[in-house]
């Protein structure tokens, strides 16, 4: 190996960005959270929102949940590296915080719609871009009913808008059917743990 291969070849600038987009529920934030709780070199990054708080979420760990008023005002002061208006809510990635892990050399989890996919993967072009789905249209609206996190209304909202998101699956990277939990988390495992051998992550 030449000199400076062998002294640079080692060396990361910066951590990846793995985006993850799917169609509500296909079971990406289960997804997420068990791949972050075993690798503590991926963060998640925690994005703000407009959209109410359902029982059980936390300021701060599901999301940073503001109103419009707050939202728009930081959309205008450019906090937001991306936003996007997703199923009537505003959801949006803060451009400090993203810089802020990278600069520490984890990789950096963005469970983000497809918008918002695009948006940062033009920003940032070496972004994985993984989409997840259920093996079909009819589990994930059953998916929807069972987890009973949503009203009918909200449930039908999400489910319409799930057949727009999959007509972008074909600009992603990879795709991960979400058959069994298990093998959906290991094999999300196995495509970040390949992008340490990414060339273009090296000094050369
Ligand atoms: P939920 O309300 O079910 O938590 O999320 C609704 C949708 O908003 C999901 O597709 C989720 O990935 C997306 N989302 C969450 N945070 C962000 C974000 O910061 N930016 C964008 N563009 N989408 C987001």
């Amino acid at each position: 190996m030449n000199r400076k291969l062998n002294g640079c070849a080692n060396k990361k600038l910066f951590g990846n960005i793995i985006i993850i987009s799917a169609p509500s529920g296909a079971g990406k934030t289960s997804i997420c959270n068990a791949v972050i709780s075993e690798n503590k070199n991926i963060v998640c990054l925690v994005s703000y929102t407009t959209r109410l708080r359902r029982s059980g979420e936390k300021n701060g760990r599901e999301y940073f949940f503001v109103d419009e008023i707050e939202f728009k005002k930081m959309i205008k002061k450019k906090r937001f590296v991306e936003w996007a208006k997703v199923h009537g809510n505003y959801y949006g990635t803060s451009k400090a915080t993203l810089a802020r892990v990278l600069k520490t050399g984890r990789n950096v989890l963005l469970e983000i719609d497809v918008r918002g996919g695009m948006n940062i993967k033009k920003l940032y072009p070496n972004s994985c871009m993984i989409f997840i789905m259920t093996p079909n249209l009819r589990t994930l609206k059953n998916r929807l009913i069972s987890r009973s996190k949503d009203c009918r209304k909200i449930i039908e909202t999400r489910f319409s808008n799930a057949k727009k998101e999959l007509k972008f699956v074909k600009k992603y990277e990879y795709l991960v059917i979400n058959k069994n939990l298990n093998d959906a988390v290991e094999a999300i495992r196995i495509i970040i743990k390949s992008l340490e051998y990414k060339i273009q992550k090296r000094i050369f």
